[in-house]
């Protein structure tokens, strides 16, 4: 593999999509490399805005056409600019994130025309993130049919939750047409999993609940590595409250709003998905920064109700995996809220929890008090670096890790 290749890794979301550049040779320590540059494009459809660094250059641009851009449009643009700022950087292949592998994918896969189609098959299980994502696929492969493409999965580290956890209590014929429980988040708590051995191998190799904690926010019950279980479930609505999300929620609360309320669907997933969680309980912002430092009690009725809710469903997965060793906290809030941190670990005091609060601030990897009973960390995710691996172990030949399930 030349020096200078790289993995193209992407994310792709409804209004912005995110790239990173990442060594296509084995370079790090633990296999994941540092990235050599990225960007993102963000405001499509309304007033995009491209930003990258790549070495010690910065660009940034608005969109001289910014309404008429799509998603094709951006791939195609972005190997273009890639040739010109960064000629000695060829691309050897492309990683992307995916939100919904279904039941079939249980591990990354190099993409062809058939693993295509199934990932089209896949849209309504996740109609606002997969479309995206498969776009960019087919964007790539349509403008660079040479450049292999490795799709990685969020659900495909969850495909080892025992079967029978990821039933509804809906008649069982559902669950035959895909109603079950998938988990989220999938390539941070791999990322997580792969990192725990060398904070607490204890813990690793017993029973661990990491909380990712950003914007989307959830939990994963972990026992020995593998995933036992997580609170999203069928979609990413599900378990903890989020930024815009509502978690968990009484689904008569849903057939209420759609037949007294008015609501049709597209109505009900936006009032869901983008208007309720830490959003619509302050009336002021989904950002928890903002909340934090609001005086609105609404503001902080939310946050008390973020980490009570975060702490009610760790007894839920720590019940699940028959005991609890640590807590992980990881991503947005779980990496920079020690005052979040102190508030969900005061609640789970019962469960042996207790905190080294200048640690804690001083946000070092060990938060946990010395004669705590519970482990207690805060580890730093790197989606995108576990995509890199994947993309790099899959193109060398070798069996993608989240194989195990
Ligand atoms: P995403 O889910 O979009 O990947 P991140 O994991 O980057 O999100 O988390 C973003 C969120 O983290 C922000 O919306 C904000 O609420 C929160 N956040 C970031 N920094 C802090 C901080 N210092 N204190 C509290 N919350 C923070």
């Amino acid at each position: 593999m030349p020096q200078n290749d790289v993995i193209l890794v992407v994310n792709a979301g409804s209004s912005s999509i995110k790239f990173s550049l990442y060594p296509a040779a084995e370079d790090g320590a633990p296999g994941y490399g540092e990235p050599r540059g990225g960007g993102l494009i963000e405001g499509i459809g309304v007033h995009p805005q491209f930003k990258a660094d790549i070495g010690d250059k910065t660009f940034k641009d608005g969109w001289p056409d910014g309404a008429g851009l799509n998603h094709e449009h951006f791939y195609g643009f972005l190997l273009d600019w890639l040739a010109r700022e960064a000629p000695h950087c060829a691309v050897a292949a492309a990683g992307h994130r995916v939100v919904h592998g279904g039941t079939a994918f249980a591990a990354p896969v190099v993409v062809d025309a058939e693993v295509l189609s199934a990932l089209e098959e896949l849209v309504p299980l996740a109609p606002l993130h997969q479309p995206h994502n498969v776009a960019g696929i087919r964007a790539l492969s349509e403008r660079a049919p040479d450049i292999p493409q490795v799709a990685c999965f969020d659900t495909a580290f969850h495909r080892s939750i025992p079967a029978r956890d990821q039933l509804y209590g809906l008649p069982l014929s559902l669950a035959d047409q895909g109603l079950r429980r998938y988990g989220f988040h999938g390539l941070s708590y791999e990322f997580i999993a792969g990192a725990l051995p060398h904070y607490d191998a204890e813990a690793a190799a017993g029973r661990t609940v990491v909380a990712h904690l950003g914007n989307g926010a959830s939990l994963c019950a972990l026992q020995d590595g593998r995933s036992r279980a997580c609170t999203m479930g069928f979609s990413t609505l599900d378990g903890l409250i989020m930024g815009t999300r509502c978690g968990a929620i009484d689904p008569g609360v849903l057939i209420y709003l759609l037949r007294e309320k008015g609501l049709d669907a597209d109505g009900l997933e936006k009032l869901l998905y983008k208007e309720s969680g830490l959003l619509g309980l302050s009336g002021l912002s989904a950002d928890m920064r903002d909340l934090l430092a609001s005086g609105k009690p609404e503001a902080r009725q939310a946050v008390e109700m973020f980490c009570d809710r975060v702490a009610q469903q760790v007894a839920s997965l720590a019940a699940m995996l028959g005991g609890l060793d640590a807590v992980v906290f990881t991503a947005g809030i779980g990496e920079r809220s020690a005052p979040i941190r102190a508030a969900i670990c005061q609640r789970l005091a019962w469960l042996g929890a207790e905190l080294d609060t200048a640690a804690n601030e001083a946000g070092t990897a060990r938060i946990a008090a010395a004669g705590s009973r519970l482990g207690l960390w805060v580890v730093p995710t790197d989606e995108e670096a576990m995509i890199a691996r994947h993309t790099r172990r899959l193109l060398a030949g070798s069996p993608a890790e989240t194989a195990r399930a």
